[in-house]
């Protein structure tokens, strides 16, 4: 069995699973989704079955634009707004700014302090991203290795995330380490608010292995989260008596910051009690909605495109819901649920996706021309695979674009098409009058086969 996520808007999440289902009976074949609301925000699923396939970019990809992601530092700047106790420090782009950050945090009367390497994926501290110093050399030595270095966490992938960025802060005496979150909970379409004794490891393992170690309250909307709701959680995490109402304070400030900045994840791994009783959020990471991002120009200012892969930065240019993968062929597709069931088939086909890209319900020709420039940017691309159903975007109008993409890109590489719905006859006529070399499949899987095929030929 492989799990992988898979880019989900959540307008779309139904639609995909729908679309899911319906192309994997026709296939004879078994997928079954599974919705998690805990880790991160998306859909994840889990296929099983021979043929079953990952999805293998994860978390260090916007998840098909659907969230904005920040860093901890940043984070952190944001919850302090609110309220959350968080540990005192500064973000550092050089080595010498780290240097200064960790002489001035000493000078302060810190016993130590602890350097964090920032980038947009968890698991850090395990693959090397966190050290704790207890002088300014050793401070200066961790910010030395930490920064530049191709940090690889279980969120990254193999190739790694570039460390760009530290943050440097205080250390603090931690007592116990705990789990936070918040996170939309898509079967009940509530917010939920989560807690657990398991912090500071990954919460995932934890969620599956034991899953009556994740305390969870749902949030009523018209309600809110009651103070009483945060002291079930207070007792629930074994807080002592006096620090219950300092916890019941911070959760309400979460949920506040989570509420005011139209976040869609608030995850605080780990929630740390201190010796001399007091609570912080030692990390902090929070992603938002995409389409609240319009009322807030500060937050969506806080995007770091050099965490991104620079194919996905420019296709979330032309509104492209674009996710770079490892295969050899690019897919076209308009719908979410279409591009899932693209991916599959090819697979099934015997070749290997190169992207998710779902070109959206109404995609202009200008549109299709900059998918094609982002598809054709990627080396590993050896055919192309149209797969639309027309419905608000007419064929005839997709036919005319990929026409005049294909000319004015002077695409060389094959393209397969399969076309259905409105104006399909009108689109496959201007696709024969073009004389471009297109090959067009009755079926999706005579397409499926076809554009296999012409992968192989020039891969051979
Ligand atoms: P992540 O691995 O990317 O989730 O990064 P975290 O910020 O959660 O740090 C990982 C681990 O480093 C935490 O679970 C702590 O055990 C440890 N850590 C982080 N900050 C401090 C600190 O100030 N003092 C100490 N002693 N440990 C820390
Ligand atoms: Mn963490």
């Amino acid at each position: 069995m492989v799990t992988g996520r898979a880019p989900a808007r959540t307008s779309s999440a139904h639609c995909e699973k729908d679309a899911g289902r319906r192309f994997a009976a026709a296939l004879g074949r078994k997928i079954v989704f599974q919705y998690r609301c805990y880790g991160f925000a998306g859909l994840r699923f889990t296929q099983s079955g021979a043929e079953s396939f990952k999805i293998q970019r994860t978390c260090n990809s916007r998840l098909g634009g659907s969230t904005l992601k920040i860093h901890e530092y940043q984070a952190k700047e944001i919850l302090a707004k609110y309220g959350v106790a968080v540990p005192r420090g500064e973000m550092a782009n050089t080595l010498e700014e780290a240097n200064d950050v960790a002489r001035k945090l000493f000078a302060e009367g810190a016993s130590g302090v602890v350097v964090k390497a920032q980038i947009h994926a968890g698991g850090r501290g395990k693959g090397g991203g966190v050290k704790v110093a207890k002088t300014r050399e050793e401070a200066e030595q961790y910010a030395k290795n930490i920064l530049g270095m191709q940090l690889v966490t279980h969120q990254t992938g193999p190739a790694g995330q570039k460390v760009q960025r530290l943050l440097v802060e205080e250390t603090a005496a931690i007592d116990r380490e705990l789990y936070l979150g918040i996170v939309l909970d898509r079967a009940t379409g509530k917010l939920v608010f989560m807690a657990s004794q398991a912090g500071g490891m990954e919460i995932e393992e934890v969620a599956a292995k034991t899953p009556e170690a994740i305390f969870k309250e749902t949030i009523d909307p018209a309600i809110g989260f009651g103070a009483w709701q945060a002291r079930k959680l207070a007792f629930a995490l074994g807080l002592k008596p006096t620090q219950i109402n300092a916890a019941v304070t911070f959760f309400q400030s979460l949920y506040k910051a989570f509420m005011d900045t139209d976040a869609s994840l608030i995850e605080i791994n780990p929630f740390i009690t201190t010796k001399d009783d007091k609570l912080f959020a030692l990390d902090a990471k929070i992603t938002f909605d995409d389409n609240a991002l319009f009322r807030h120009a500060a937050i969506k200012a806080l995007r770091d495109t050099a965490e991104e892969d620079p194919l996905e930065v420019e296709a979330s240019k032309y509104a492209l819901n674009y996710i770079k993968l490892d295969g050899s062929i690019a897919c076209m597709v308009n719908g979410a649920g279409l591009a899932m069931a693209t991916m599959d088939i090819i697979q099934y086909a015997g070749g290997s996706p190169a992207n998710f890209l779902d070109v959206g319900g109404g995609a202009t020709q200008e549109q299709i021309e900059h998918a094609f420039e982002i598809l054709l940017s990627d080396a590993n691309v050896k055919a192309i695979f149209i797969n639309i159903f027309g419905g608000i975007l007419r064929v005839d109008r997709l036919a005319t674009g990929v026409v005049a993409a294909a000319r004015n890109l002077n695409v060389k590489v094959p393209i397969v098409l399969r076309l259905e719905g409105t104006n399909v006859e009108e689109g496959r006529q201007i696709l024969k009058d073009s004389g471009l070399d297109f090959q067009v499949g009755a079926t999706m899987e005579e397409a499926a086969n076809l554009v296999v095929k012409a992968a192989a030929k020039v891969g051979a």
